[in-house]
């Protein structure tokens, strides 16, 4: 029997902030709850428990929770026994602080501790709140979350790896997450399925250093991702694997000859490569040089013509010259993106970079690199979407549209494409004619439905 049939269901909402590891989080965090008869609903009004699932690499970060536990607290003043609870990267960094800024919260729980949220819940009750857990456990939470029975959408996630060991001089990952951690072949593969059987037709596997994995294989011995990717593309019904995001030092020959021979790895790869110059690469940590990562770009593309590239830059890094800046620019011009994600530098406490006293860039001149380097990203993405138009694509599609009769897909390159067609069509992957690009994304007819996965190479390009 569910907990709302034995009446005993209280409400539970969570809001996630930052990327699709907190977004695969919350919904553990949801499963992990479920048994205590929490059940999700999506706005805090009226919740019993309400977690906030932070994020700590955007800027002001902290400030931005705080003023929501602000609102927060005037909910729970009219709600007797509301629990709230500060999770993720900026409880794992602020862990007491939080608790001496904002008496209302009752729980602080780090990103490796979530399992452990039914006891966390018990100890608030008794106590009445002042619970902190921000350990690097030593027991993997994964052996610890409960399967989830939940309904899965189109596209889902799947954890395969967590923490970072690269300790890039800007980066707070390694310090929140803690150092990497790959989960099993078997464990991945049996949440895999799981996905599928419960509705799941593209995969995105994550980690913050995700192509870092090596999980221990059924043979004993550590697998790489290509490996892995190999065997989930044998699971019927599963007809897209993606993976993010990367760190070009980790893209091994086995992951690259995997873009060329497993069709359902699809031709898009998220690979930051945060700065063109080799100077600051070297600050920053990084490990490789410009060149590297242009071969790693060249072998790609060899193997996988038409894979589109996406990658995470950071301008204003403390030291960057206006050379270094157009080095950045050069790389992206040598290797023109689908898509990309532009920062300008700003120091997380405790990092290497943030204890710099000199070369840093003023905010002007951040704010200038950062405007130049995105007319050029724009520029590059919208020539990509409008080189789509006229092709035909597999859309694998996902939900229904803001309009009457519309639905919404993907297309191999993460576009967006809205076409009008049958809702029945949602969860299969069809071939759809481009015929023009809008601020949301793609448009397109269906071209012809084969009820079957189809590949990118299936179908005729325009
Ligand atoms: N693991 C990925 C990698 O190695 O590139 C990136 C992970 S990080 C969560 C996401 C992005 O946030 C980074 O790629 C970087 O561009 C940006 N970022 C991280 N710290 C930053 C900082 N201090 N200032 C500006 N941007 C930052
Ligand atoms: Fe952060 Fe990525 Fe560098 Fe790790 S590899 S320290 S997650 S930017």
């Amino acid at each position: 029997m569910r907990p709302s049939e034995t009446g005993l269901s209280k409400k539970l909402f969570i809001k996630t902030y930052g990327c699709q590891m907190n977004v695969y989080d919350s919904a553990r965090m949801a499963d992990v709850l479920a048994p205590l008869g929490y059940e999700a609903v999506d706005a805090p009004d009226g919740a019993d428990m309400v977690i906030l699932n932070t994020c700590h690499i955007r800027e002001k970060a902290a400030e931005k929770v705080y003023s929501e536990l602000g609102r927060l607290r005037s909910l729970k003043d009219d709600r007797e026994g509301m629990v709230i609870a500060v999770a993720g990267c900026v409880a794992q960094a602020e862990g007491e602080e939080i608790m001496r800024r904002a008496p209302c919260v009752d729980i602080v729980l780090g990103p490796q501790t979530y399992h452990r949220l039914p006891e966390m819940v018990a100890r608030a009750a008794r106590a009445g709140g002042g619970v902190l857990d921000t350990d690097f456990p030593v027991e993997p939470k994964f052996d610890f979350l409960p399967e989830s029975s939940a309904p899965s959408g189109v596209g889902a996630f799947l954890t395969i790896q967590e923490g970072c060991d690269k300790f890039c001089t800007f980066c707070v990952v390694p310090y929140t997450r803690g150092a990497e951690f790959s989960r099993s072949v078997a464990e991945i593969e049996a949440e895999a399925r799981r996905l599928v059987a419960n509705g799941a037709r593209e995969i995105t596997l994550l980690g913050q250093n995700v192509n870092a994995f090596h999980g221990a294989g059924p043979d004993g011995r550590d697998w790489g991702l290509g490996r892995l990717v190999r065997r989930l593309a044998e699971i019927d019904g599963l007809y897209g694997i993606r993976y993010t995001t990367s760190h070009p030092l980790s893209m091994d020959e086995e992951l690259i000859a995997a873009h060329g021979d497993v069709p359902a790895l699809m031709p898009f790869l998220h690979l930051p490569v945060q700065s063109g110059s080799d100077r600051i690469l070297a600050a920053m940590n990084r490990k490789h040089t410009a060149d590297d990562y242009r071969r790693i770009v060249d072998r790609l593309r060899v193997v996988r013509p038409d894979i589109a590239m996406a990658s995470d830059f950071i301008v204003g890094y403390p030291g960057e010259t206006d050379a270094d800046f157009e080095d950045t620019l050069r790389l992206v011009r040598d290797v023109g993106y689908a898509q990309a994600y532009s920062f300008k530098y700003s120091p997380r406490p405790g990092t290497p970079a943030a204890g710099r006293r000199y070369g840093h860039v003023d905010e002007a001149g951040k704010t200038e690199r950062l405007a130049v380097l995105q007319d050029l990203l724009d520029a590059q993405m919208s020539a990509f979407n409008q080189a789509s138009v006229g092709r035909v694509l597999p859309v694998l599609f996902e939900r229904t549209g803001r309009h009457p009769g519309q639905i919404v897909g993907r297309s191999p390159y993460m576009q967006a494409v809205h076409v009008d067609a049958p809702r029945d069509l949602i969860g299969t992957s069809a071939a759809v004619m481009v015929t023009g690009v809008t601020s949301h994304g793609l448009t397109g007819v269906l071209a012809a439905f084969s009820g079957r996965p189809m590949h990118s190479e299936e179908v005729v390009a325009g």
